[in-house]
């Protein structure tokens, strides 16, 4: 075993994170549920939906055999969708080709969807004690400070090294606290902006500790402008309903539901194709722009709220929509913005 691994052993004995809901009775689905959730996202924020879900979907029987739009309400709120739509594919297949039983083979768990190198390697130390090595972020960064790595993960050359680090440093046994420690040292002790090096039980070899420059790692990627797109929201709203549309699998978010949208401030053609009647709209607002951030660009978003004194006889062909009742909400996934939008209904809007 390496001093390093040594070293983060003993440090998790006495402060690793041992109560965490996913480390209580684990199974490969309670682990791989976890893992997932809390890929770009925070252990506080991952637990009540965790709970949530296991609730709800308690084996991956049970996840299999819901439906998507059950699933995605399920995750509404925590964002990176495909996740969602990826975790229900993977239980299906998990289901229907390998027994039930989630493989205990690394490329077999890799193959299976949304289930990339370190996560695979994750649960099957975790559940199964076999030692592979995990690289997420949080390892990342605490092995790019270590051992002083140039350069931004996401160049192959750079992923490659750190690789070969995380490999040379897994232990054949403890692995699973061993890397349930190093996720933990890097959300706990070697975290991002203000790493607690005081604490650290490794600075003693830390490259970047002694040269005084721990946050130069990892190195940054390259920065781009993000660009600024347009969006219209079209909020058709009728008493207590609201239309919403299922937006195609591909693209932003995939199988969610939304208002329906246009690039431009001519909603006619929206109002149109939804069959709505001039004659039954009794109110046109046009509310405050505010933006939502994808990691690529940034949308600008002005909803028009399109109030009718009767729905539409006929409502599009060929989408799927349904009118969101705001008192008794369906079980669907909804884009955040939505969400966002919906909760901020004026009161009387929701009251009749
Ligand atoms: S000494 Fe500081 S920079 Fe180095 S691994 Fe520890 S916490 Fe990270």
């Amino acid at each position: 075993m390496t001093p390093f691994a040594k070293s983060i052993l003993n440090w998790y004995d006495a402060y690793g994170r041992k109560n965490l809901p996913w480390q209580q009775n684990k199974t490969a689905y309670s682990v791989w549920l976890s893992e997932i959730m809390l890929q770009q996202t925070q252990v506080a924020t991952v637990i009540p939906y965790y709970q949530r879900f296991m609730e709800r979907f308690p084996t991956v029987q049970d996840l299999a055999a819901a439906p998507q739009d059950e699933v995605l309400h399920y995750w509404t709120g925590l964002g990176y969708y495909a996740r969602a739509r990826n975790l229900h594919k993977a239980a299906q297949v998990v289901v229907n080709e390998h027994q039930g039983e989630f493989p205990q083979d690394i490329d077999a768990m890799n193959a299976l969807p949304g289930i990339g190198r370190s996560t695979a390697a994750a649960i099957l130390s975790s559940v199964h004690k076999l030692p592979h090595a995990i690289l997420d972020g949080n390892v990342k960064r605490t092995l790019a400070r270590y051992y002083a790595i140039e350069g931004w993960p996401g160049q192959k050359r750079v992923e490659n090294q750190l690789w070969e680090y995380a490999e040379l440093n897994t232990p054949e046994h403890d692995v699973d606290h061993y890397n349930q420690a190093m996720m933990d040292m890097g959300a706990i002790i070697c975290t991002r902006s203000k790493p607690k090096c005081s604490l650290c039980p490794v600075s003693d070899g830390c490259l970047a500790y002694q040269q005084g420059n721990q946050t130069d790692y990892p190195g940054k990627k390259p920065k781009k402008d993000k660009p600024i797109r347009e969006a219209w929201f079209v909020m058709l709203h009728h008493e207590n309903d609201v239309w919403l549309e299922q937006r195609p699998q591909s693209g932003i978010w995939g199988g969610l539901y939304c208002f329906p949208e246009q690039k431009n401030n001519a909603i006619e053609e929206i109002l149109d194709q939804r069959g709505v009647q001039q004659k039954h709209i009794e109110k046109v607002s046009t509310l405050i722009t505010f933006r939502h951030t994808f990691s690529h660009y940034h949308l600008d978003i002005t909803p028009v709220l399109v109030e009718l004194s009767a729905k539409p006889q006929q409502v599009m062909e060929g989408n799927k929509g349904l009118w969101y009742n705001l008192t008794v909400p369906e079980q669907i996934g909804l884009a955040a913005p939505v969400k966002q939008l919906l909760e901020s209904l004026p009161f009387e809007l929701t009251s009749n």
